[in-house]
């Protein structure tokens, strides 16, 4: 795993450029393979965005994709990518693996909360207290879920949807036993602790977010403007999806 210090201005740039994202409309087949792999998913309730959360590049520099709850709403979910492309396979898997999380999410009192505190944010956080990112319950399985497609696209040779995909695709796609998923497996293991820790940063999210919102809008206001910089490091960084988290 790669990691160095952003520079001041990687802080800025995006938390001024990713104030106001651009909602993105994903593709109908894109949502058609979503709705195949969670079939109990209410994809009404999930808003797609281009860009990730101005908080997200000050606290987790190498965050591609998020899926979080919306912080102003008891019911909807958003997916954050920093770039859609649904001709790359890869692009398609990176909003798999989201969803998946969307899928887990709604396991939960069907997924309905107050903004960043629901259910399944209340567990995810108490096991990555102990398991940390990459090896936390809800992790493994998602990162799963998306080589799975990865392998299945490469396997019936699907480089993304576009050109359009044949009908049939997804008739086999809602075959693979192993790729549709219809409730998850998670049961609680870790300390009451634990629990508790998780139980109060939720709380503090919630009540911490409309006042650092408004901070951050006035803030934004006196960043300095500088473009940042197109190089292949960048390009690599937005292909590369071993530092992916959901928070
Ligand atoms: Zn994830």
């Amino acid at each position: 795993m790669k990691w160095h210090l952003p520079s001041l201005s990687q802080l800025t740039i995006p938390m001024r450029e990713n104030f106001h994202l651009r909602k993105h409309t994903p593709l109908p087949s894109t949502i058609k393979i979503l709705e195949t792999l969670y079939p109990l998913v209410n994809w009404n309730r999930v808003d797609f965005y281009e860009g990730l959360p101005w908080f997200t590049p000050a606290v987790a520099p190498y965050v591609t994709a998020q899926a979080l709850p919306n912080f102003y709403s008891l019911s909807r979910f958003r997916i954050y990518l920093k770039k859609y492309d649904e001709s790359r396979a890869q692009c398609l898997a990176d909003i798999v693996h989201e969803a998946f999380h969307i899928n887990q999410a709604m396991s939960f009192g069907k997924g309905y909360g107050i903004g960043f505190f629901r259910i399944w944010m209340l567990f995810y956080i108490s096991v990555f207290f102990r398991n940390g990112y990459r090896q936390n319950p809800f992790e493994i399985p998602a990162y799963d879920q998306e080589f799975r497609f990865l392998q299945y696209c490469e396997k019936h040779n699907l480089h993304g949807i576009q050109p359009a995909v044949r009908e049939s695709a997804f008739n086999e796609l809602a075959q693979q036993k192993s790729l549709v998923f219809k409730k998850i497996d998670f049961k609680y293991e870790e300390g009451v602790l634990d629990l508790i820790g998780g139980f109060l940063f939720c709380v503090f999210i919630t009540v911490v977010k409309a006042p650092a919102d408004l901070l951050a809008s006035i803030v934004r206001i006196i960043l300095p403007r500088v473009r940042p910089a197109t190089n292949v490091q960048e390009t690599k960084r937005q292909t590369d999806t071993s530092h992916r988290q959901v928070l």
